[in-house]
């Protein structure tokens, strides 16, 4: 069949904050780039962010870029890398005045400077108090920086594929990346998309789990097609909880609530949180908190008929604030609560949120992998930012209004290395005669199955086994049950049907597709869940409590072919700091 095919310098495929941050700076180098999206730009899941950026710009209490590394590598359960963390939380400052540059429309104090709200795990002084470092457009941060970088991009002539779905990578058999094929969802026309550069932007894979607060479309597809080609996949045992879903429905009631002075009560009305965390309380780090109310709930003290979630108070707060300072929350409590936060708490339970594993990288971007004894060889022209990239930031739990800051600081950092390195690659390599086949072969399968399961019931059994199996607390039989059930619902996805094969949006044919990618990722999970041996951060094990340094402090890489897990050490020394040393982690 013949394809049509396109070249470009780069390919990046998401247009969320962190492909649409790189984008520009490509752009505005003068290159030729293309940026692929399942959805249109401005409706990727970064739009749902809500409670801000992190930068430690002081505005309102002092603060410090040394602080808020300190407070990454100790949220990070001292999993993250140092030297990523260090580059982080020192530029994080000056991306955040450039975004402000471009345009974005942060909430502003009454000196004019930026409006900064406190969020869990952020502390002045190495860990003393709660300090305010997250910078906030009201609770709508992810929508104002994402409006703001996409009227960037069309200043700067970025080409934009919108409404299509990057399929497989192509790899030729040097281990080079030399570019993408790609389905348009309307019309199913299937597409080369040649680059000398490809990065992927491709966002989370919350909806691995039944309770979400993630968007139908974060299904993981740069993960799945990573690991189709053979790249490993990087600490995917560690999976965010998020405190405050609303109960029932998923729907995300940001940290921002707590850090203007919301708490969680139990079905007694007792502010539970002292207990857990005498300092930080409320605003201790998420997977402190979430773990919390699991065990509130397991030990009778939950709220409603079935005791199964607790409640969020703000009323306190008083009606103007809310309305001020989070007018989104307020339309979701109203909505999918059916409560009014300035009369009522709001129901909520811990809900699957972000993925801190991913595709491996260093801190310029670009994907490495192990080769004989060096842990960390680049790939050559593959880069990878944001939610879907590994780099390693977070470690084993991300701490709140770290991601947006991710997806800025490294999609820029990305940028710089691909305009590096395409001065010393000015030709693309030819391209392999099989650049198509896997991709093409996915979708004849998929024509041609007879008598095969729903794509939905499939789908189902995969989030249903998640849920049950790997969830905020993680029980030894459970997971080994689960790595089984995991690999038969895999086995299962090999024979899905799409029922539906009318051509009205195409929706039958790319959620069959989104499902080779979901499993993957579920399948990593599941696997490398099973076999880490300890608790660290958001892998919290019933039957190896602690963390242990002495045999776990490494990350976990998992491979696809044949379900291998590999180890790499974490990288302790910082860029141009003091490591800082493992302690207990206590907030
Ligand atoms: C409800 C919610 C609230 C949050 N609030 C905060 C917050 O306040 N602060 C904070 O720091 N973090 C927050 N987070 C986390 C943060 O928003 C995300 O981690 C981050 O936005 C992910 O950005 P991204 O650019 O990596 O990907 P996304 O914004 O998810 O974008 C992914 C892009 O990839 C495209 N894509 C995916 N697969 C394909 C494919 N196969 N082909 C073509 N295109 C594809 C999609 O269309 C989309 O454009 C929140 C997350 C959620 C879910």
């Amino acid at each position: 069949m013949a394809i049509t095919k396109r070249t470009f310098d780069v390919v990046v495929v998401g247009a969320g904050g962190a492909g649409m941050r790189a984008a520009l700076a490509l752009s505005e180098a003068g290159l030729k780039v293309a940026v692929l999206s399942k959805v249109f730009p401005t409706r990727s899941h970064t739009v749902a962010a809500q409670g801000g950026i992190a930068a430690s710009l002081g505005n309102v209490n002092e603060d410090n870029w040394l602080w808020h590394m300190y407070d990454t590598v100790k949220g990070s359960d001292y999993l993250g890398d140092q030297d990523a963390i260090e580059y982080m939380c020192r530029n994080a400052p000056e991306v955040v005045y450039e975004l402000e540059h471009f345009g974005m429309p942060f909430d502003r104090l009454d000196s004019g400077k930026i409006y900064q709200r406190p969020f869990g795990g952020h502390m002045q002084d190495f860990g003393k108090n709660p300090v305010p470092r997250a910078c906030a457009a009201a609770d709508r941060t992810g929508h104002a920086l994402l409006h703001t970088l996409y009227q960037q991009n069309v200043k700067a002539n970025t080409n934009f594929f919108v409404e299509w779905m990057a399929l497989d990578l192509i790899r030729d058999a040097d281990g080079d990346v030399l570019g993408v094929v790609a389905m348009e969802i309307e019309t199913s026309e299937v597409m080369i998309l040649q680059a000398r550069a490809t990065l992927f932007a491709t966002g989370g894979a919350g909806r691995i789990f039944s309770a979400s607060t993630n968007a139908y479309i974060n299904t993981g597809d740069g993960l799945g097609m990573a690991a189709r080609a053979g790249i490993p996949l990087e600490d995917m045992e560690f999976f965010q909880f998020h405190p405050t879903g609303v109960h029932g429905a998923g729907v995300l009631i940001t940290e921002g609530v707590r850090g203007e002075g919301g708490y969680l009560v139990n079905k007694d009305g007792e502010r539970f949180m002292p207990r857990y965390a005498p300092n930080a309380k409320d605003l201790a780090s998420r997977d402190v908190v979430s773990r919390a109310m699991a065990t509130e709930i397991k030990e009778g003290r939950g709220c409603g008929p079935n005791g199964d979630h607790v409640l969020l108070k703000l009323d306190h707060l008083g009606d103007e604030v809310i309305r001020h300072r989070l007018p989104g929350i307020r339309d979701i409590a109203l909505k999918f609560a059916h409560v009014d936060p300035s009369k009522a708490p709001i129901p909520v339970v811990p809900t699957a949120h972000y993925m801190m594993g991913g595709i491996p990288t260093n801190y310029r971007g670009q994907v490495v992998a192990p080769q004989g004894t060096a842990p960390d060889v680049v790939v050559q022209g593959f880069y990878a930012v944001g939610e879907c990239a590994c780099v390693s930031v977070h470690g084993a739990n991300r701490l709140g209004c770290n991601s947006l800051l991710d997806l800025i600081v490294f999609g820029r950092a990305a940028a710089r290395q691909i305009i590096e390195d395409l001065k010393n690659n000015p030709n693309p390599k030819a391209l392999p005669a099989d650049a198509a086949d896997r991709p093409l072969a996915r979708l004849a399968r998929l024509e041609n199955q007879k008598n095969g399961e729903r794509v939905a019931d499939v789908g189902d059994a995969m989030r249903k086994t998640m849920q049950t199996h790997c969830g905020v607390f993680r029980f030894p039989d459970l997971l080994a049950e689960g790595v089984l059930q995991i690999r038969e619902v895999a086995e299962r996805v090999r024979h899905t049907e799409i029922t539906d094969k009318s051509k009205v949006f195409n929706t039958a044919r790319i959620e069959a597709l989104e499902l080779d990618n979901l499993i993957e990722v579920a399948q990593a999970t599941m696997t490398a869940a099973e076999a880490r041996k300890e608790s660290r951060g958001a892998h919290a094990r019933e039957d190896f409590q602690d963390r242990d340094d002495k045999n776990w402090l490494k990350h976990s890489l998992y491979y696809s072919e044949g379900h291998r897990l590999d180890y790499k050490p974490v990288r302790l020394k910082p860029l141009t700091v003091d490591s800082f040393p493992l302690k207990a982690r206590v907030y």
